[in-house]
């Protein structure tokens, strides 16, 4: 739980940083690379000792940009990753056509990688170190220093820095120009401000685990991420990471106990639901506990203020059929230290605080985007093999599965989709 101190509480000592992370996820170490590279002071405090077990394995391609830009795809061979060409839909009646990745209109996006993320975030993390970047483990944020803004609008707050505190129990207070939120679904700075809003209809909990043994398909298949439905709510990921196999259901919180009453029995009968998944899993031992996440699909109404902006996971999530969370987390990671780095240079004054407002924009493009795709995976009348069989149309679908959302094809295809299926205009959420 993180309470609200006033900036003007001078008790303790108080550090000064150009720049704040909250959180040490794969948002908060792109942000502080980058502006660790351009000279900056900047401090990231994460809660928990790395590596640490995370959900959300499979990259999109247009996550290479960004990992390209941070310099890491060495690093990523390094990781042993399997090399991910595509996705496969399986329908309630068996095997739809593999959508390859080099169907897109950008031939540089004909793969990326799964990663195991205990192992690709500490990567990430060490990097942002490596970069100047002073990095904090097990020093949870707890408070947050404000200076209330005028009127009772708490958008109009300007935050000022933060307290965290260190594994021996004491207390570290400190200043910044500006305090990126990247602390993930907890939202830090998000839940100061109250600006989240659930997107509705996508209500659902995902219960997962790690298992050997699974049979995989061969050659490039051998690393593609396999969604299977169960039904047209319910559904199953296996994402092959590299010594076993990620695998996941995703389905209506009202409808978890329908599948049994503890996370074990809840994925063992959603494969048990799903005939299309076939011999796989024969062999497949689990090899992990058994882990639940839910009331992951929201955003944020407002990306940044006087003092603030939100990264990640703290400014948004949705479903994740579409694998799209680690893009939209190191995109608008990548954002956010642009503008940083933009007004930190533009402001006059040396000292006082930069306003992150409006910084987003095209992360909000591109979840607009995603979300159109989303919502048509749970259309009930909407199949994506048969509105894209061939040519421009399965090119705009492959251009957003890499998340390349924003290419003419995409642009054309989600407009398409929206209208076939009905969808809300934008961000009527
Ligand atoms: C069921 C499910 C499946 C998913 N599958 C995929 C997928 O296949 N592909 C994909 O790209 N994405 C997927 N995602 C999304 C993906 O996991 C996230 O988008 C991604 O982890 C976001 O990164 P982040 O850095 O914003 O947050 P996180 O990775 O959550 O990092 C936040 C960090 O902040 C720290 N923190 C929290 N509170 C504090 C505090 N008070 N002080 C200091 N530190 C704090 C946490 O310990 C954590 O390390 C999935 C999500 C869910 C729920």
């Amino acid at each position: 739980m993180t309470t609200v101190r006033s900036s003007n509480d001078e008790t303790e000592a108080t550090q000064s940083r150009d720049v704040i992370v909250i959180g040490g996820g794969p948002a908060g170490s792109t942000a502080a690379t980058i502006l660790a590279r351009h000279g900056y002071d900047v401090a990231v405090y994460e809660a928990l000792e790395f590596p640490r077990v995370h959900v959300g394995e499979s990259l999109i391609p247009a996550c290479n940009r960004v990992l390209e830009r941070l310099g890491v795809t060495e690093a990523m061979s390094r990781l042993g990753c399997p090399e991910k060409f595509g996705v496969r839909f399986y329908t309630e009646r068996g095997a739809g056509r593999p959508f390859y990745f080099s169907e897109a209109s950008d031939p540089a996006l004909h793969s990326t990688w799964q990663v195991r993320r205990s192992e690709f975030d500490t990567m990430l993390l060490d990097t942002a170190r490596a970069a100047g970047a002073m990095v904090h483990v097990r020093t949870p944020v707890r408070e947050l220093l404000v200076t209330p803004g005028a009127g009772s609008e708490r958008p109009t707050d300007r935050i000022d820095g933060v307290v965290a505190v260190r594994p021996d129990g004491s207390h570290e207070r400190v200043r910044a120009r500006v305090v990126l939120d990247a602390s993930g679904q907890r939202g830090v700075v998000t839940k100061h401000f109250g600006v989240r809003d659930h997107v509705s209809g996508l209500e659902n909990a995902a219960v997962w685990a790690h298992f050997s043994g699974v049979r995989l398909d061969e050659g490039k298949d051998a690393g593609s991420t396999l969604i299977y439905r169960v039904d047209r709510t319910t559904w199953l990921w296996l994402i092959p990471l590299p010594d076993d196999v990620s695998i996941g259901v995703v389905t209506p919180m009202r409808s978890l106990t329908e599948y049994g009453r503890d996370p074990a029995s809840i994925l063992a009968a959603a494969i048990e639901a799903c005939p299309a998944i076939g011999d796989r899993l024969d062999a497949a031992e689990r090899v992990a506990p058994v882990r639940v996440s839910k009331d992951f699909s929201y955003r944020a109404r407002r990306e940044g203020g006087r003092g603030w902006a939100l990264i990640g996971d703290a400014l948004g999530f949705m479903d994740p059929v579409y694998s799209s969370g680690l893009f939209l987390a190191l995109r608008s990671a990548e954002l956010a230290a642009d503008a940083v780095h933009e007004r930190l240079a533009a402001s006059r004054d040396r000292d006082g605080a930069i306003d992150m407002h409006g910084f987003g924009t095209a992360y909000h493009e591109a979840f607009e985007q995603f979300l159109v795709i989303v919502r048509a995976f749970y259309s009930p009348d909407f199949h994506f093999g048969d509105f894209a069989r061939e040519g421009e149309r399965r090119k705009g679908l492959v251009d957003l599965f890499t998340g390349d959302v924003m290419s003419e094809q995409a642009l054309r295809v989600a407009r398409e989709i929206r209208e076939r299926c009905k969808l809300p205009s934008r961000r009527a959420s």
